[in-house]
């Protein structure tokens, strides 16, 4: 069986068989790993951005590049509700990498780890046939049990915590070449939530004041990680379309280009909100947007008053 027909959660289910369960407190499958220390549990998660499969040079500049990089991470350990604090870097490079491009890539990784509180300690540089970065991000939860995919209740509230939809309609834009029927401000917001996602540290810090019971990134499209936010709880979703906040620039791309914009938010991915089930009594006093709730099975998009089964199209790295 090769990894493409494995398909990239196919093959993690089948290396977590090969694996011993080992001494985490949440091992592989969730959005961070979280280990004990003596007094205080550390929060990590790795992710690796490959030139032309996660980044294109034409599309973002290194600076771009090395921010993306760190908010990625950070995202994982926010939705942990952890607090960042240390980023690892393991650099990948052709050897004929020019020294502008390096300092570009460190450029942004400091930026975004100005952003987040977060500091640059270690990692390592290679050679590669094609420029990667694999950043290792660190966190703590501060004497607070980790929020896991894990929690969900039946009745609980379903909620993200911002607007959908800008980097991959700023994704498709890039691909068409082409900003037509669009404006300057609308097509630049969309192409910059992907080229420099921001990862939502402060809603993270805010998942413990609000008792939420299971929160994950969405990374690769609200379709596909409500599905594993509620297969991780063993409850089923139900998905109002109309409450989904579309970011009002990707909405008027979307309308203008003939884009589907429920596809879009569905599968498209690289929104780095949160995803959230929390008590409906704590969704007050937050400004996340109720978009459903947690029933005892099924996943369920209810669409013009009808419930529909979600459909499965979220981002897959191995699947062809
Ligand atoms: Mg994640």
């Amino acid at each position: 069986v090769s990894l493409s027909e494995r398909g990239e959660f196919g093959f993690i289910e089948r290396m977590r068989s090969w694996l011993p369960d080992g001494g985490a407190t949440v091992g592989i499958g969730d959005d961070a790993a979280v280990v004990e220390t003596t007094g205080n549990s550390v929060v990590a998660a790795t992710d690796a951005l490959v030139e032309g499969v996660h980044f294109r040079s034409d599309w973002s500049s290194p600076s771009d590049t090395g921010f993306k990089a760190v908010s990625v991470n950070v995202s994982d350990i926010a939705a942990m509700g952890a607090c960042p604090r240390w980023i690892l870097l393991a650099l990948c490079a052709p050897p004929e990498t020019t020294e502008e491009v390096l300092r570009g890539l460190y450029e942004g990784i400091e930026e975004a780890c100005a952003a987040y509180g977060t500091e640059l300690v270690g990692g390592d540089t290679v050679r590669a046939p094609q420029l990667t970065l694999v950043v290792t991000a660190i966190g703590e939860l501060e004497g607070k049990e980790p929020v896991t995919r894990s929690g969900a209740e039946v009745g609980d509230v379903v909620a993200v915590t911002g607007p959908l939809g800008r980097a991959a309609v700023g994704v498709n834009l890039l691909l068409s070449q082409d900003a037509k029927d669009s404006s300057p401000e609308d097509a630049i917001a969309c192409m910059a939530a992907h080229r420099r996602p921001r990862a939502r540290v402060d809603a993270g810090a805010q998942l413990h004041q609000v008792a939420a019971h299971a929160a994950i990134d969405l990374s690769d499209g609200l379709g596909s990680d409500a599905r594993r936010l509620s297969e991780s709880s063993g409850v089923g979703f139900e998905i109002d379309l109309g409450r989904v906040p579309v970011a009002p620039e990707a909405g008027r791309i979307a309308a203008a280009r003939g884009w589907d914009i429920e596809r879009i938010v569905l599968g498209g991915g690289e929104d780095f909100e949160l995803l959230v089930a929390l008590p409906r009594e704590q969704l007050e006093g937050t400004d996340w947007i109720e978009i459903g709730r947690v029933v005892d099975d099924g996943l369920w998009l209810v669409r013009d008053g009808q419930s529909v089964p979600l459909p499965d199209e979220g981002y897959d790295h191995f699947r062809t």
